[in-house]
C-alpha cells in the first residue's frame, strides 16, 4: 500500500495511450472541469493528482494524461513515468478508446500493468451510448479482464467503475465489511479504520463470532479456547457502545472474536433473553468472517440454528460447525444427529463439523485450526483464469436453460469471494445456484458463502 494521508482509502493511477480520455475521466473523477486541456503536441505535464471522494471513500487520482505528447505511448521517458505513476499506486484504471478499439499502444501499455501486478480496471472510454457496448468485449485480448464501458464526457458507466475501484482497494487492503448484509460502506467506517489512534492492524485480524442458543456451552467453548494462556488473551473495545472483543494469540496470527462480554462472565448476564441474544448474535455476525456455530448434541439441530446458520450465510460468513456436549451422546443419537446435520445444516455446504466437549476439553484443539481453514478460503483469490475454465466447462456440461450464457467472469473481490459474471441475459436462479456449487467445488472453497453479481450486457 502506497496510501497515505488519514483516511484515504487508496491510490488510482489513470493510464494509457494519448487521447483515449485520461484526462477527461480524471476531472470527471474529481469532479473539477479543467478549463482547458492544453492541446500542443509535445507538451508534457506534470502528474497531476487530486483526491476525490467517490462511492463513501477517499481516494488519491493520478493522471498520468499529457505525460505522452507523442503517438507512441512508450516514446522515450514515457515508458518510465508511466511505470512511476502505476508504482505510486494502489491500483491502476487503464482506458481505452472503444471507437478506435485494441491498438498497439493499448497492449504496451497493457504489459506494463501485467508486469507491475497491481490490481487493473479496463474502462473502455467513449461509450456514449448503449449501441457501442457490444464493442468492449474486443478489449478482453488485453488480458486484463473486466471491461466497464464508460463514457468519462457524459459521466455514463463512471459510478460502476468507481464502485469497482472502491471495491477492489478495501479486497486488498484486507478489509472485511460486506455489502452482504446491506450496509453500505461509507466515510463512518474509514474514519474508524484510519483516525482516532487505533491501531489499523486491528483492522486486518480475522474476525470470530461464537454464536448458538443459549445453554449450548458457548461460554465453556470459550473459556476453554482462551482459558489456559492468559498472556494470549488480550481485551478490547468493540465497535458498539457496550461491546468487549477478545483478541486470542494462534500459532497463525491473533484472531478478534467479537462481542465477548457475555461469554467471559461465569453468571449469565441479564440480557441472555433468547430475544436479546438473537439480535447481539446477528451483530457479531455482521461484523465477522467465520461464525462459530454452537449446537448442543443432546438436543439436536432445532430451527433456531438453522436459522443462526442461514442469518451466518447471509451476513456473509464462513461457518464452522460446533456439535458440542459429544460427551453425553451415545452411538444410537450420534448416528442420528449427523444425519439431521445433512438434512438441516445442508445448505452450508463443505462447512467443517467438529464433535467436541468443551466441558472436558475433547476435541477443542480442532476448533481454531478449522477456524483458520474456512479463514482461508474465505479470503480466497481465485486467477481469473481458472475461474472462467470452471465456468465454460460447467455451461458445456449444463448450459442454463432460455439460451443465457457467462460470456466472462472475474473475482471482484474477496471476504468472501465474490465473482462478477457478465452474461447476455438475465440467467435463472435454479442455474445460478448450480454454478455456485460448481465453483465451490472446483475452486476449493467448501465453508464460505460465495456472491455471484450478474451484469447483463
Ligand atoms: P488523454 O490524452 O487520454 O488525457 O485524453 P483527453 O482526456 O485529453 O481526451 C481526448 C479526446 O477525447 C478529447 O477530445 C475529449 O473531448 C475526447 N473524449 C474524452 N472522453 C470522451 C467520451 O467519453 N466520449 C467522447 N465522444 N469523447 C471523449
Ligand atoms: P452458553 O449459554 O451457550 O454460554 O452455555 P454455557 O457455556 O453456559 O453452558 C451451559 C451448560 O452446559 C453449563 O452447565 C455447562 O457446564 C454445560 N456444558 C457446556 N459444554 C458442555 C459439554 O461439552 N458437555 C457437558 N456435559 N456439558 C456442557
Amino acid at each position: 500500500m502506497n496510501s497515505t494521508g488519514t483516511g484515504v482509502l487508496g491510490r488510482v493511477a489513470i493510464v494509457g495511450r494519448p487521447n483515449v480520455g485520461k484526462s477527461t475521466l480524471f476531472n470527471r473523477i474529481v469532479g473539477r472541469r479543467e478549463a482547458i486541456v492544453e492541446e500542443m503536441p509535445g507538451v508534457t505535464r506534470d502528474r497531476k493528482e487530486s483526491e476525490a471522494e467517490v462511492a463513501g471513500a477517499r481516494i488519491i487520482v493520478l493522471d498520468t494524461g499529457g505525460l505522452t505528447g507523442e503517438s507512441d505511448p512508450l516514446a522515450a521517458g514515457v515508458d518510465r513515468q508511466v511505470h512511476e505513476a502505476i508504482q505510486a499506486s494502489d491500483l491502476a484504471i487503464l482506458v481505452v478508446d472503444v471507437t478506435v478499439g485494441p491498438t498497439e499502444g493499448d497492449a504496451k501499455v497493457a504489459d506494463l500493468l501485467h508486469r507491475s501486478e497491481k490490481p487493473v480496471l479496463v474502462a473502455v472510454n467513449k461509450v456514449d451510448d448503449a449501441s457501442r457496448e457490444q464493442d468492449i468485449w474486443a478489449f478482453l485480448s488485453l488480458g486484463l479482464g473486466e471491461p466497464f464501458p464508460v463514457s468519462a464526457m457524459h459521466g455514463r458507466g463512471v459510478e460502476d467503475l468507481l464502485d469497482e475501484v472502491v471495491g477492489l482497494l478495501r479486497a486488498s487492503r484486507g478489509d472485511t465489511h460486506h455489502e452482504a448484509a446491506g450496509e453500505s460502506v461509507g466515510e463512518a467506517d474509514e474514519r474508524v479504520a484510519d483516525g482516532e489512534g487505533r491501531d489499523p492492524r486491528e483492522e486486518h485480524e480475522p474476525r470470530v463470532a461464537l454464536v448458538g442458543r443459549p445453554n449450548v456451552g458457548k461460554s465453556t467453548l470459550f473459556n476453554r479456547l482462551v482459558g489456559e494462556d492468559r498472556s494470549l488473551v488480550h481485551d478490547m473495545p468493540g465497535t458498539t457502545r457496550d461491546a468487549v472483543d477478545t483478541l486470542l494469540e494462534t500459532p497463525r496470527g491473533p484472531v478478534r472474536f467479537v462481542d465477548t462480554a457475555g461469554l467471559r462472565k461465569r453468571s449469565r448476564v441479564d440480557d441472555s433473553t433468547e430475544f436479546y441474544a438473537g439480535l447481539r448474535a446477528r451483530e457479531a455476525m455482521r461484523r465477522a468472517d467465520v461464525a462459530l456455530l454452537v449446537i448442543d448434541a443432546t438436543e439436536g439441530v432445532t430451527h433456531q440454528d438453522q436459522n443462526i446458520a442461514e442469518y451466518a450465510t447471509d451476513a456473509g460468513c464462513g461457518v464452522v460447525i460446533v456439535l458440542n456436549k459429544w460427551d453425553l451422546v451415545d452411538s444410537e443419537a450420534r448416528a442420528e444427529l449427523e444425519g439431521e446435520v445433512r438434512e438441516r445444516l445442508g445448505f452450508l455446504v463443505g462447512a467443517p463439523i467438529l464433535r467436541v466437549s468443551a466441558l472436558t476439553g475433547r476435541g477443542v484443539a480442532k476448533v481454531m485450526p478449522a477456524v483458520w481453514s474456512v479463514l482461508d478460503r474465505y479470503r480466497a483469490r481465485v486467477n481469473t483464469a481458472l475461474v472462467n475454465r470452471v465456468i465454460r466447462v460447467a455451461q458445456a456440461r449444463h448450459p442454463a436453460p432460455g439460451g443465457g450464457r457467462v460470456l466472462y467472469a472475474t473475482q471482484g473481490a474477496a471476504n468472501p469471494p465474490t465473482f462478477t459474471l457478465w452474461s447476455n441475459r438475465r440467467l435463472p436462479r435454479d442455474w445460478l445456484r448450480y454454478l455456485e456449487n460448481t465453483l465451490r467445488r472446483e475452486l476449493h472453497l467448501e465453508g464460505t458463502p460465495l456472491r455471484l453479481r450478474v451484469r447483463v450486457r
